[in-house]
């Protein structure tokens, strides 16, 4: 079979080392390979807050985190969501196709509407696995590299998916998954890593910035250092950040740190850290330089083309 990549992320802030071990590394890796499409999910930021917000700016920031950490544009389509009418066409003839009941029971959906800040929870927070169907089946996307919060919405795909070929005849292919090296990274305060919950290192955070982050995270008393995921939690999410910057098994850090404590265990994390993003920075600041915004104009441009005709696929299956 001919697999295409779809996978993408809302401009709600920068990216950060979440994404990149969750999801961007695998991105770079399978570039090569097959054809590619990187979504800049713009309407989705309006799912769980009120305004879109600083949303050019955030476009922007997003589209220099894909350059800087190596997708290259030659070879996948970077595109957003507001550009491609199409999208929200198919969302209608998708949503026909779930219910009520497994729209509520989507347990990613349950878990983001708990960290809304929202007063009311909106309609499309509960539509937007459909939406994302949408986003993954206009292009026929087989391969869906995210982090782990993603799969009960690669099924919800997957059932709509299914249930369209079942009763209009077949017209796509059913996504999977693709987990990356850590596939839920959590943040400095325990819980998942996220733009929106302040608890994040940015690939664009200067050294500064990161040196502070990592210095008020939560550890322990205890000045023997030893990777303990259920009992020391917070002393092993730092050593396992670093133990992936550096390409070492946690428990190897914890060993050379020994009676080091925090302060050393805090030390040696930072300095991993910023090791690791040095050259993403530096090439950050370069094409902050360059016209970026451009390379968004030509993908939406061939992405507009592959869901127009797949829209018309689709109408042609059902009859319209
Ligand atoms: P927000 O807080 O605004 O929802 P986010 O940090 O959750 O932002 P998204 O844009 O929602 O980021 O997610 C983009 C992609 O990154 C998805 O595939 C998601 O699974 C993956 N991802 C996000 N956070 C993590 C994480 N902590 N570990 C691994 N993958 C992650
Ligand atoms: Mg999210």
């Amino acid at each position: 079979m001919n697999d295409v990549v779809l996978t993408g992320d809302r401009p709600t802030g920068p990216l950060h080392l979440g994404h990149y071990f969750g999801s961007l590394a695998n991105r770079v890796r399978l570039q090569d390979t097959y054809p590619m499409y990187v979504l800049i999910a713009d309407y989705q930021v309006i799912t769980d807050r009120d305004l879109p917000g600083e949303i050019q700016r955030n476009i922007t920031e997003l589209l220099l985190d894909y350059l800087a950490i190596g997708i290259d544009p030659d070879k996948v389509t970077i595109f957003q969501h507001s550009a491609i009418p199409e999208l929200n066409q198919l969302l209608l003839p998708f949503l026909s196709l779930v219910s009520v009941s497994e729209l509520s029971r989507n347990p990613t959906v349950k878990d983001e509407i708990a960290h809304s800040s929202q007063a009311a929870v909106s309609g499309l927070m509960f539509t937007y696995p459909v939406h994302q169907a949408a986003d993954i089946l206009f292009c026929k996307g087989t391969l869906v590299p995210v982090g782990k919060d993603q799969l009960p919405h690669v099924e919800v795909t997957r059932l709509v998916a299914r249930r369209f070929n079942e009763r209009y005849g077949e017209v796509f292919p059913l996504p999977e998954a693709m987990m990356g090296e850590r596939p839920m990274l959590k943040g400095l305060d325990g819980g998942k890593m996220s733009k929106s919950r302040g608890n994040a290192i940015a690939l664009s955070a200067t050294e500064d910035e990161t040196a502070a982050l990592i210095r008020k995270a939560r550890t322990d008393s205890d000045r023997l250092i030893t990777f303990d995921e259920t009992h020391r939690p917070e002393v092993a999410n730092l050593l396992t950040l670093a133990g992936l910057c550096l390409g070492r098994p946690p428990q190897d850090i914890a060993e050379e740190i020994g009676n080091g404590g925090a302060a050393a265990l805090k030390g040696l994390a930072t300095e991993a850290v910023n090791e690791f993003l040095r050259p993403i920075r530096k090439r950050r600041a370069e094409l902050a330089e360059t016209d970026v915004r451009a390379i968004l104009a030509a993908g939406n441009e061939k992405a507009r083309e592959r869901a127009v005709a797949t829209l018309e696929e689709v109408r042609a299956a059902m009859g319209f």
